[in-house]
């Protein structure tokens, strides 16, 4: 089974075009989601959880039409939203078991194993009886998880889950992403680069309502092989470069600026090829540097 996604448009009534011809294939799996802030991603993630409207094109999951069929849609959909409230004074048990009967599963002692089983499987087992309020970040996205997870979705939406959460905790995380079936399509919305090639092995990335690349991470970063240079510079040297090369970043590395630079053939003799990482081809999509389009687009 797969999403499709064909030609999905949508601008805000203040003029803003957050999606514009956003054709997607996305296949089971876990899929990533990668943008800066402001690309969309949201604004796609609310569209296929059925909780906004789109001004024109079309999303199927299989035969199922995921824009008019809105119910058949939320039988078959988890939901982790990027504002997820909880309910402070309410033990995760508690809500756990209420949203699972919300999602129609009643037989009461059938719904506790369910909820039981969930919890294990997260990691919130032995703090069941706490309430939210007294959840860390992390384990109350693992509890956004459980909830989305309730009633075996074939279709699994999380939006910028990892956001704020400690190294130690994004690793926990990022595990049960993983475990998620094969057979399931789940979509991690994210502005992190790493969340995606840690994890996915098809992805998109989006820019201002489009898709500026899309493919496996590890095939789009072989394809800017030999075409990322690096050299450690001074702060002064900056202005420059920036005018005269395709810069795809700068990062300080032990009180030196490192950059990284997209180009046919060296800049200068002072420059080094570097191994292309998945940071370079964001950069390279997001910053619109032509040999990399072409390549990406292709
Ligand atoms: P992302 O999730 O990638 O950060 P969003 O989908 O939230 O992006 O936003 C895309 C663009 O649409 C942004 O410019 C944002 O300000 C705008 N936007 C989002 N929601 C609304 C809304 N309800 N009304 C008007 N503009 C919005």
């Amino acid at each position: 089974m797969e999403l499709t996604i064909e030609k999905l448009s949508k601008r805000y009534p203040n003029g803003v075009q957050a999606l514009s011809d956003v054709t997607l294939r996305i296949p089971t799996g876990l899929f990533g989601l990668l943008g800066p802030n402001g690309a969309g991603k949201s604004t796609l993630m609310r569209t296929i959880a059925t909780l906004q409207e789109a001004d024109s094109g079309s999303v199927t999951l299989g035969d199922l039409d995921v824009l008019r069929d809105k119910n058949a849609v939320r039988r078959i959909l988890g939901y982790l939203p990027q504002e997820f409230g909880l309910y402070p004074k309410v033990t995760a048990f508690h809500l756990l078991d209420h949203l699972a009967s919300l999602k129609g599963i009643t037989p009461r002692r059938h719904r506790r194993e369910v909820v039981n089983a969930l919890l294990q499987k997260v990691n919130l087992y032995d703090v069941r009886h706490q309430r939210l309020g007294s959840y860390s970040g992390g384990m109350k996205q693992r509890f956004g998880i459980a909830q989305a997870l309730i009633g075996d979705p074939r279709l699994i939406i999380v939006d910028e889950p990892t956001a704020g959460l400690d190294p130690e905790e994004r690793v926990r995380f990022h595990n049960l992403l993983g475990e998620i079936g094969e057979q399931v399509v789940v979509i991690l919305s994210t502005h992190i680069v790493e969340d995606v090639s840690e994890l996915c092995r098809q992805m998109a990335i989006i820019h201002r309502g489009k898709v500026v690349a899309q493919g496996d991470p590890n095939r789009l970063a072989d394809e800017l092989n030999g075409r990322v240079w690096s050299k450690t510079v001074v702060k002064q040297e900056l202005p420059q470069l920036q005018a005269s090369c395709q810069v795809l970043s700068t990062h300080l590395r032990t009180g030196r600026t490192v950059v990284h630079v997209l180009a046919d053939s060296p800049p200068d003799s002072s420059f080094e090829t570097v191994e292309p990482e998945l940071k370079d081809v964001y950069f390279a999509a997001i910053r619109g540097f032509t040999p990399a389009k072409v390549e990406l687009a292709s």
